[in-house]
């Protein structure tokens, strides 16, 4: 058997690089000021060390427009190279001199963190430039000053330099359709986004880029709340204050600094929205979570920082990763930990933020079995008495009146009338949301209290009914005043769909509903969602009408003295119903409003 090593040639890989290492050309800035930096955190520790006299040459990193001469240019006073290292780090491709050096001088302290490591960075300057030239002089005693250039292909020029002071300048001669990177705001843009964070000071045409200290590598102990909450605005100026926050600190089994706040929501929130920032070693990587964090903690808002999260790996396998998921459970776990001290010690406030913050708590219940156990406790619904309370307490306190049953109506539009049969009988009434993410909770919290859910126009229980009211006398046909009323109401329909009952309901107020059987309305609900329209097969709705209610009657009343009139305001009613339980459509709206004005003509003649 014979081995060998594959041979990879620079004259094909470069153009890869070029065109493939990073999807989006603005990461040279980046890049390039990333090495800036940790030249100068090199020279810092070596400083701290004593390795090198300290010296009062501020560490800072500049960048020059040229327009006339189309260049882009990075200096800094970091440790520069002499010419063996240009040759090595250089010039040789993915040979990063950040390990060798952090190997040799190691340092505990976070503020000394190196970001390169892959060896490839600098050379994404070639994405835009179609030369670049470095100047450049190491720290070393009697070194001398290097230059060095080369136009993106395989071959490069080293020569002696003309620097005079320490550290390393590069000049990046843009390619003629690269010519947007010659405008001080776009290059100003790209360093707010990737280098505002950055140790050392960045100053574009002398103004200053980083002043805001990243909050996170700060000890949460000094900082005060308002500082938490400057740094917010910081990162988001155009948001309201944000409720409260978690500040995350972890050295083991991985690296994870961060910030989460908890954002004020706005109620039609798009959870899909990338909102957290990704930091590696305080350099700005992306605005999307998506992959790291699972999906209900990417409503939070704020900052994470890891330099063990894989970057350059795509982002599929970035899942399986063992460190991203485990970072993934120990922030879920801060965050209901977070979430369940609130709820213990302040609970009318976590009532105030409960708008906020319920979203996050349900859809990660949903998502997650073990956050599900972790929230259960607070896992709260308000209820029409404007108390809040868990299924588990709404259970104690109902479940013999409801025949394990709880009763549900969405706050927004459900009918006083309605809430008052309940309420007559004593039977408690939580409200829900009609959005999706209450449709599968509700389903999640039958499995896990063995009980049923029924919104309140779902069903009449025996418990909403009065027998006490009801006309028992039989008339010549043998009927009771009950089914002649449900007869007459359906005659005057002529709905062949539907069912109509009277009802001695235990309250008067109100005259009728339209009851769809629960499982129905959440099949229609589930096909209306999924986008597959309206399946009206699905639905067959009941119409109930009360019979102690005092315009029901009179409608009957009316049945032979005014059987026109009478029979307008039987689809009124009908009408009226479907309002409530938002089943009108836009047309049948309009026959409604026309039909309500000639009802009224009618009855003041
Ligand atoms: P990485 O930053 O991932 O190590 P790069 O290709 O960007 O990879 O850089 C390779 C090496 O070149 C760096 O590790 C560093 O040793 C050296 N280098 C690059 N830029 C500078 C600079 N401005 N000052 C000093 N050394 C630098």
């Amino acid at each position: 058997m014979v081995q060998g090593n594959l041979k990879i040639h620079s004259e094909n890989i470069l153009p890869i690089i070029k065109k493939w290492l990073y999807s989006d050309k603005d990461i040279f800035v980046r890049e390039l000021i990333s090495n800036a930096c940790d030249a100068s955190s090199k020279l810092q520790i070596l400083q701290d060390q004593e390795i090198i006299k300290k010296d009062e040459t501020p560490l800072e990193i500049k960048v020059f427009i040229d327009k006339d001469k189309k260049t882009l240019t990075f200096s800094d006073r970091g440790i520069g190279m002499d010419h063996e290292e240009v040759e090595k780090y250089i010039a040789q491709l993915a040979f990063s001199g950040a390990e060798e050096f952090l190997e040799k001088y190691k340092s505990d302290k976070p503020e000394d963190q190196i970001i390169g490591h892959f060896g490839l960075g600098f050379y994404s300057a070639f994405m835009v430039a179609k030369k670049v030239e470095i100047e450049t002089l190491s720290y070393k005693e009697g070194a001398k000053p290097v230059f060095w250039s080369s136009d993106g292909s395989s071959t490069y020029e080293i020569d002696r330099g003309s620097r005079v002071e320490r550290g390393t300048q590069i000049t990046l001669y843009l390619s003629e359709e690269e010519a947007e990177y010659l405008d001080p705001s776009r290059i100003r843009g790209i360093l707010e986004k990737y280098c505002a964070f950055l140790p050392h000071p960045i100053l574009l045409d002398a103004s200053s880029i980083n002043e805001t200290p990243p909050l996170w590598i700060r000890p949460s102990s000094e900082i005060t709340d308002q500082e938490y909450i400057d740094f917010y605005h910081k990162l988001y100026p155009f948001e309201p204050a944000p409720l409260f926050w978690v500040h995350l600190n972890v050295d083991y089994p991985f690296n994870l600094k961060g910030i989460l706040y908890f954002p004020k929501l706005s109620k039609d929130v798009d959870i899909k929205k990338e909102t957290i920032k990704l930091f590696c070693n305080r350099v700005f990587v992306s605005n999307d979570c998506n992959d790291i964090l699972p999906a209900y903690l990417t409503i939070l808002r704020g900052a994470i920082d890891s330099p063990d999260i894989p970057l350059n790996v795509s982002r599929s396998t970035l899942q399986l990763d063992r460190t991203v998921r485990q970072l993934g459970n120990h922030i879920s776990k801060k965050i209901s930990d977070k979430l369940s001290t609130f709820y213990r010690t302040d609970q009318k406030k976590f009532h105030a933020c409960w708008e906020d913050i319920e979203i996050i708590i349900k859809y990660g219940a949903l998502q997650e079995d073990k956050f599900y156990e972790r929230v259960k406790e607070f896992l709260i619904f308000k209820n029409d008495r404007g108390e809040f309370t868990t299924i588990e307490d709404y259970l104690t306190r109902n479940k013999e009146k409801t025949n394990n049953t709880v009763f549900y109506a969405h706050e927004e539009h459900s009918q006083a009338s309605f809430l008052q049969l309940y309420q007559r009988k004593g039977i408690e009434v939580i409200f829900s949301r009609p959005m999706m993410i209450d449709q599968a909770l509700v389903q999640l919290l039958e499995q896990k209290h063995s009980t049923n859910f029924k919104r309140i126009d779902a069903d009449v229980s025996e418990n909403l009914l009065d027998p006490s009211r009801e006309k028992t006398l039989l008339d010549a046909e043998g009927k009771t005043e009950r089914v002649r009323i449900a007869e007459f109401f359906k005659a005057k329909l002529h709905e062949e769909n539907l069912d109509v009952e009277a009802k001695s309901l235990a309250s008067d107020e109100l005259p009728t509903f339209l009851m769809i059987k629960e499982q129905e309305r959440r099949m229609r609900e589930m096909f209306a969602h999924h986008g597959k329209g309206d399946m009206p097969n699905l639905v067959k709705p009941t119409f109930v009408v009360n019979t102690n209610n005092r315009l029901i009657q009179s409608i009957f009343k009316m049945r032979d003295t005014h059987p026109e009139l009478a029979k307008d305001m039987v689809r009124h009613v009908y009408d009226t119903a479907r309002l409530a339980g938002k089943e009108l459509n836009q047309k049948q709206l309009g026959d409604y409003l026309n039909r309500s004005t000639k009802i009224l003509e009618a009855l003041s003649s």
